[in-house]
């Protein structure tokens, strides 16, 4: 941010910046609405094994209907969550809201598949944030062996220590943990030593440029020797076409997401395409 001094500047602090400032103020309000009045939602998008094509887990991603403005993209909201501390409201949703909904899978008679959650660099930097998921697994039952968080690379980077702490707790609970966006932020191989993680997951800007750029495709098939090399898993993002998936057979990659083979779900929509019913 630039420190605005001048009067000459203060003219275009005004008109630009209040408006910012009013946008925030207001989807502050429509926030705090869609958490009370059951706006949000779990899509969820299936995760697949390289070799036996077989559906391993689901990512929860949360999708908002506006009554008045729409479909409101989590990339431009949970920025702004973020930043006015209404992410661990909506954090703290989407946890419980995945855990009661694989509860009603297993109700249903659905094989239990592993879901995976977002977590926000912000709410895993509160102290409380495994007492929170620690409430939550007890309240719905969940099983934490198909409890998995997805954490992005930059949010382990700050208060490393105290997040390492907080990630070994939840491991010990039973939680596994992911590297979302690998690739994409300080990218310092030597904290994977030090995390106790269970996946890496290779950003999609890596996955979609392989076929066309030779560097990608390097990138990626480094990404996944260094990842098994620390026993980690790899999923790889974004996997749009046939020919990518080839390449990440060809590389060893353990599974993949993406629209080549289905795009998040409503829970009608996966219950009805991709879920199977236990046999006995
Ligand atoms: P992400 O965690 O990296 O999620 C992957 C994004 O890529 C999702 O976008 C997904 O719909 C999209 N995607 C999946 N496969 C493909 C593909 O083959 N091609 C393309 N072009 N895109 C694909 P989405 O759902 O819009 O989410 C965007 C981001 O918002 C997520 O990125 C994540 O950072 C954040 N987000 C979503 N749900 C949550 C949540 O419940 N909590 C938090 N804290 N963040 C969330
Ligand atoms: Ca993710
Ligand atoms: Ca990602
Ligand atoms: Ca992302």
């Amino acid at each position: 941010y630039c420190k605005i001094n001048g009067r000459n500047s203060s003219f275009f602090y005004s008109s630009k910046m209040d408006k910012i400032y009013n946008d925030m103020l207001l989807i502050e309000v429509d926030i705090r609405k869609a958490l009370q009045n059951n706006e949000f939602k779990l899509f969820y998008q299936p995760q697949i094994d390289v070799l036996s094509e077989k559906v391993i887990g689901l990512e929860a991603l949360i999708r908002w209907n506006h009554p008045l403005k729409g479909a409101i993209p989590p990339s431009t909201f949970i920025p702004l969550a973020e930043e006015s501390g209404l992410i661990t409201q909506i954090g703290e949703w989407v946890i419980r809201e995945a855990c009661q909904q694989f509860m009603i899978w297993r109700v249903k008679g659905y094989q239990p598949l592993r879901i995976a959650v977002n977590v926000s660099a912000i709410e895993l930097q509160r102290f409380d944030f495994a007492d929170k998921v620690a409430i939550i697994i007890n309240e719905t039952e969940m099983d934490p062996a198909y409890l998995e968080f997805e954490i992005t690379e930059n949010s382990v980077m700050q208060n490393t220590e105290d997040c390492i702490k907080t990630m070994n707790t939840l491991r010990k609970m039973g939680i596994s943990l992911s590297i979302d966006d690998f690739g994409t932020g300080y990218s310092s191989f030597g904290y994977l030593k030090k995390f106790p993680i269970n996946y890496l997951k290779i950003d999609q800007s890596f996955i979609r440029s392989a076929l066309t750029e030779a560097s990608s495709a390097e990138i990626v098939k480094a990404m996944i020797q260094l990842a098994h090399n620390f026993d980690l898993k790899v999923v790889a993002e974004g996997v749009e076409e046939a020919n990518i998936l080839s390449l990440l057979r060809d590389h060893h990659c353990d599974y993949y997401q993406g629209y080549f083979y289905s795009k998040p779900l409503p829970i009608e929509q996966l219950e009805t395409t991709v879920l199977c019913k236990t046999t006995n």
